[in-house]
């Protein structure tokens, strides 16, 4: 299959400068997934779709998260504006991107995101992305700095943010706190966090996921 079947053009108005611009989608009827990483990256047979997820606006800079791009508010582009656009050398990601090129992308959004004071969990999932990209390229010094950043920014979220209306749950969220703390060679800290996914009342409910934490918390064990 030809990368020219997978992939399409979608257009989109820019929010901050009203400028339109095509940027490249997979078609979601084309994918395939390989294997799951026990983080939860997906591998396909296909191009990777989270090499997509990150709409940047040519022409100013603007780069969020596609769920999120049309969300800024007023006073959020003003920030945008002064701070990026001020500063953008045009550059176009509209075409087919290479890994290290969805990397810029998320490396993008994440500046923004932090001056428009995203959540944490938020900035955990794009230094997460850029983790997992640096992981498909084999670059292993890379993912596991940004595997680091994305723990420590999932902790934060965890002890002090609201997870309704997100994709997480206590239960996911500690797993996965424990699970990158195993990659990333804390061996105590996962085993810790592990323990802290067992004793929700949520795990239990989720059986594919509590056996998912025993599971990791074994192989962690068998580290020693
Ligand atoms: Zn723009």
């Amino acid at each position: 299959m030809s990368e020219k079947d997978e992939l399409f053009d979608k257009k989109v108005e820019c929010p901050v400068c009203k400028h339109e611009f095509t940027t490249k989608k997979i078609r979601s009827s084309r994918l395939r997934i390989e294997k799951r990483d026990e983080d939860f990256l997906n591998h396909y047979t296909t191009e990777n779709p989270i090499k997509y997820n990150i709409f940047v606006c040519p022409n100013c800079g603007y780069s969020s998260w596609e769920s999120k791009f049309e969300q800024i508010k007023g006073d959020q582009i003003g920030i945008v504006i002064d701070n990026i656009s001020s500063r953008w050398n045009p550059r176009d990601f509209g075409g087919i991107r290479s890994n290290m090129e969805a990397i810029e992308t998320y490396k993008l959004a994440l500046v923004i995101g932090m001056q428009l004071e995203c959540t944490k969990l938020e900035l955990g999932n794009t230094c997460l992305n850029i983790g997992w990209l640096y992981r498909l390229d084999k670059k292993r010094e890379e993912e596991k700095r940004f595997l680091i950043l994305a723990r420590d920014k999932f902790i934060e979220a965890y002890n002090t943010e609201s997870l309704s209306g997100t994709n997480m749950d206590e239960s996911k969220l500690s797993y996965l706190i424990g699970e990158l703390s195993r990659r990333i060679g804390e061996r105590e800290t996962a085993l810790s966090w592990f323990n802290t996914c067992l004793n929700l009342t949520s795990t239990r409910l989720n059986p594919a996921l509590d056996s998912m934490a025993r599971e990791q918390w074994r192989k962690t064990k068998d580290e020693e």
